[in-house]
């Protein structure tokens, strides 16, 4: 299917991990997208060439997203090189483990700017090009730890809860302007991120295994194509929620 030719989406984070499955079904589905990263330019490069490999437009873009003056850069250099972006998803994140004991306000800081404000962020700078295109798809990546606490900290259990109050916040506001705004909270994903987290094994997953990223990226797509889905959390976590 190619439904989504012709729009354009920017994922944040996209260079690893759910970011880059996610910007590969984008593709897959006909959009052109833009592969923001951090640090990681060659497996952000790696990422456009199998994109542009699937006949779409790709283009790479460092940005730190928890920097404002970093997200007006990213956007002005995504709407040149390949049109207004009205699919967004919010995907780069960060999980530093601390203990109740060791957690600074540093890490609180830091956790909160790249993961919650990064979202405030590129939500307010490309909120008025889907505006004026009348259509405009938003997914935030929360996580299990929002509900549950999870393993991580505070910080990052704070933040990923925030998403949720976010979305819900945008969500009833701009349904009528043609533009939702919806939430995936996974359960642990085999990426980078749990492999830094041995705490995290796949026996405390119901299913016995890690999610993989393209369970994640499929969740997204069906959000991208449902107009009337707003507002939502959909939990992708192999039943972990219901323990
Ligand atoms: P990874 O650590 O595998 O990848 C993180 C991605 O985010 C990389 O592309 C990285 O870019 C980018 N990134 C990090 N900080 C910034 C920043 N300040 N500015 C721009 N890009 C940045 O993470 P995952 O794929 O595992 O996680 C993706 C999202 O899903 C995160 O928000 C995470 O919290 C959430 N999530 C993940 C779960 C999991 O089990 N994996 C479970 C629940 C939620 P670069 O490499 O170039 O620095």
């Amino acid at each position: 299917m190619d439904d989504l030719n012709g729009k354009v989406a920017l994922v944040t984070g996209a260079s690893r991990g759910i970011g880059r499955a996610v910007a590969l079904a984008l593709a897959g589905a006909g959009a052109s997208v833009a592969v923001n990263y951090r640090i990681h330019d060659g497996a952000a490069v790696k990422v456009v060439s199998q994109i542009e490999g699937l006949g779409r437009k790709a283009v790479a873009i460092q940005a730190d997203v928890s920097v404002g003056a970093d997200i007006h850069r990213l956007a002005n250099f995504v709407e040149r090189k390949l049109g207004t972006p009205t699919i967004l998803v919010n995907n780069a994140g960060i999980g530093i483990a601390r203990s109740i004991e060791d957690v600074t306000e540093q890490d609180w800081d830091h956790t909160l700017d790249t993961n919650l404000k990064s979202a405030f962020l590129m939500i307010q700078a490309l909120l008025p090009g889907m505006r004026s295109c009348k259509w405009g798809r938003i997914v935030n990546l929360s996580s299990g730890a929002a509900h549950t606490g999870g393993v991580v900290g505070p910080h990052y259990a704070a933040s990923k809860a925030g998403m949720i109050g976010l979305t819900h916040y945008y969500a009833a506001r701009l349904v009528k302007e043609g533009i939702t705004i919806n939430v995936i909270a996974p359960g642990p994903v085999a990426t980078d991120m749990v492999a830094d987290l041995p705490q995290l094994t796949p026996a405390i997953v119901p299913i016995g295994r890690f999610g993989q990223t393209e369970e994640i990226a499929e969740a997204a797509l069906m959000i991208v194509r449902n107009a009337y889905l707003t507002g939502q959390t959909i939990n992708v976590n192999g039943g972990l929620y219901m323990t």
